[in-house]
């Protein structure tokens, strides 16, 4: 049995642990006009240019997704798992490092993949959504930190998770984490962003590498 080097490992899930930009996604649904113009606000927040905080409600009020969208988006997210994250999950779960999603993603979109990875709901950190009886778009969960800038490392502090955490994700909100005491590690498989890369302290292609970084000495020769 190998010691993990890290005890925790929280993931981001939008171009991490799947290749889909779940926001995006959705404003795909909605036409050429709107896709192009959710992606570019998307592209904004995660690059660092501005705050999330200023486009996440923008992006939901120009989508307003519905529940056979969100549903339509978890299958998506299950079908763009990142290559290798299921046995990753699986191995560094098996060897005791506690493996969570903190996300600024849609929280009820997340739950089939969070399944599928065989991580618990309670693991599973983003953001719910509000739906009507009919299951049309009402509002999102204003209180939840993730639609913000400064969320993520405010919900991996509140989580007490034991130490050392590695934070993995392809974002500036990723970034981040580090304030909440985190080794930061850039996840550049689905998208690599200059300005993320040089804040992080390892840079991982993929699951594979994840896994060899955390669980060294069952790296395969
Ligand atoms: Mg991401």
């Amino acid at each position: 049995m190998t010691t993990p080097v890290f005890a925790s490992v929280v993931c981001d899930a939008d171009s991490t642990l799947a290749g889909v930009e779940g926001i995006d996604w959705l404003a795909g649904r909605r036409g050429a006009a709107v896709a192009a113009a959710v992606a570019e606000l998307t592209d904004d927040a995660m690059a660092g240019r501005v705050a999330l905080d200023a486009v996440y409600g923008e992006r939901l009020a120009r989508i307003r997704p519905t529940r056979a969208d969100i549903a339509a988006l978890g299958d998506a997210y299950v079908a763009a798992l990142a290559p290798g994250a299921i046995a990753t999950v699986h191995a560094l779960s098996a060897a005791g490092v506690r493996v969570v999603i903190v996300s600024g993603g849609l929280r009820p979109a997340l739950l089939p993949m969070t399944r599928a990875l065989g991580i618990a709901e309670r693991d599973l950190h983003a953001v719910d959504l509000v739906l009507d009886a009919h299951g049309a778009y009402e509002d999102f969960d204003r209180a939840s930190p993730l639609a913000t800038q400064g969320g993520k490392p405010r919900v991996l502090a509140a989580l007490s998770l034991p130490a050392p955490v590695l934070a993995v994700g392809d974002g500036s909100t990723d970034v981040a984490m580090r304030e909440a005491g985190a080794t930061f590690a850039a996840f550049t498989g689905f998208v690599h962003r200059a300005s993320v890369v040089a804040q992080a302290a390892v840079v991982l292609q993929d699951f594979d590498a994840l896994r060899a970084l955390v669980l060294p000495s069952l790296r395969t020769p």
